[in-house]
Formats: C-alpha cells, sequence, structure tokens
C-alpha cells in the first residue's frame, strides 16, 4: 500500500516550490496550452526549436504540486534534446506514469523522471503528472517545420 506522503517526496516538494524554467519565453518558436479539468491545473508550455533541437523550453501556469513539479522536471529532461530523443522520453514516462510499458521500457533515459513514478499509484493524479507531457506532444506533433508564433 502507498499513501500520500510517498507521493510527495523531496524532489517533488522542491519542484513545486522553485519551478525550473518557469515564466513566458521570449525566443519561444512554439507554444501550446494544456488543461486538466480534473484538478483545474493549466499549462502552457513555450519551445524555441533551432531546427530539430530544443533549444530552450519554458513553462507558465498554476496547478497543484504534482502538476508542476511534473513540468519543472520535464523542461530539465527535454532541454537541448532532439524532437526524437523528446518522443522516446515522452513515451518511457507516459509508460511509466500509467504502469503500460511495453518491451521498449528504458528507464535510463527518465533520470530524476522516476521520482514521479508513485504517481502511477494514484490514478486521479496521473493527469496532473501528465498534463505539460501531453503539452509538449501536441508541440512536437505540430511543430514538423519551425512556426512562428509572432
Ligand atoms: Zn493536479
Amino acid at each position: 500500500m502507498y499513501n500520500i506522503e510517498e507521493l510527495y517526496q523531496e524532489i517533488i516538494i522542491d519542484h513545486n516550490q522553485k519551478p525550473r524554467n518557469f515564466g513566458k519565453l521570449a525566443t519561444a518558436t512554439a507554444s501550446e496550452e494544456g488543461y486538466n479539468p480534473l484538478c483545474g491545473d493549466q499549462v502552457t508550455v513555450y519551445i524555441e526549436f533551432e531546427d530539430k533541437v530544443i533549444k530552450a523550453i519554458k513553462f507558465s501556469g498554476s496547478g497543484c504540486a504534482i502538476s508542476k513539479a511534473s513540468a519543472s522536471l520535464m523542461t530539465e529532461s527535454i532541454n537541448g534534446k532532439t524532437k526524437s530523443q523528446a518522443h522516446i522520453i515522452f513515451n518511457n514516462f507516459r509508460q511509466m506514469i500509467t504502469k503500460t510499458a511495453d518491451k521498449n521500457f528504458d528507464s535510463n533515459v527518465l533520470g530524476d523522471l522516476e521520482v514521479l513514478k508513485n504517481v502511477s499509484e494514484f490514478p486521479a493524479r496521473i493527469k496532473c503528472a501528465t498534463l505539460a507531457w501531453h503539452t509538449l506532444k501536441s508541440i512536437l506533433d505540430k511543430n514538423n517545420t519551425v512556426i512562428s508564433t509572432k
């Protein structure tokens, strides 16, 4: 059995209180908004692409500790990666959170993201943890060419 305290590990609390890469990204070439009506979490993800590389990523919005910590951890994990690397991290993260790991699951690409593993024991919080990720995914899927938001 898992209790709620186990969900809020130190790293999660730290990322909630001091989110990394938080705020608007002035140089963004793409952005998307995400909303989780079950909890009220809102997030906007901003990415500056340079060719196929995520040169910079930031997020803004408001939400519960899990949604904010997950978005913060995501920006650290994705920053500097290529689009295909970002897709791989997304897939592994989703598999971890939804307990749908297949034979290609590779926890090595997750790093610090593994602190969110216990979220999979709390179905009501899974959407909180995946909100920023689905927002990222929709940017990656849309942004096959570099789009200017100006
Ligand atoms: Zn939430």
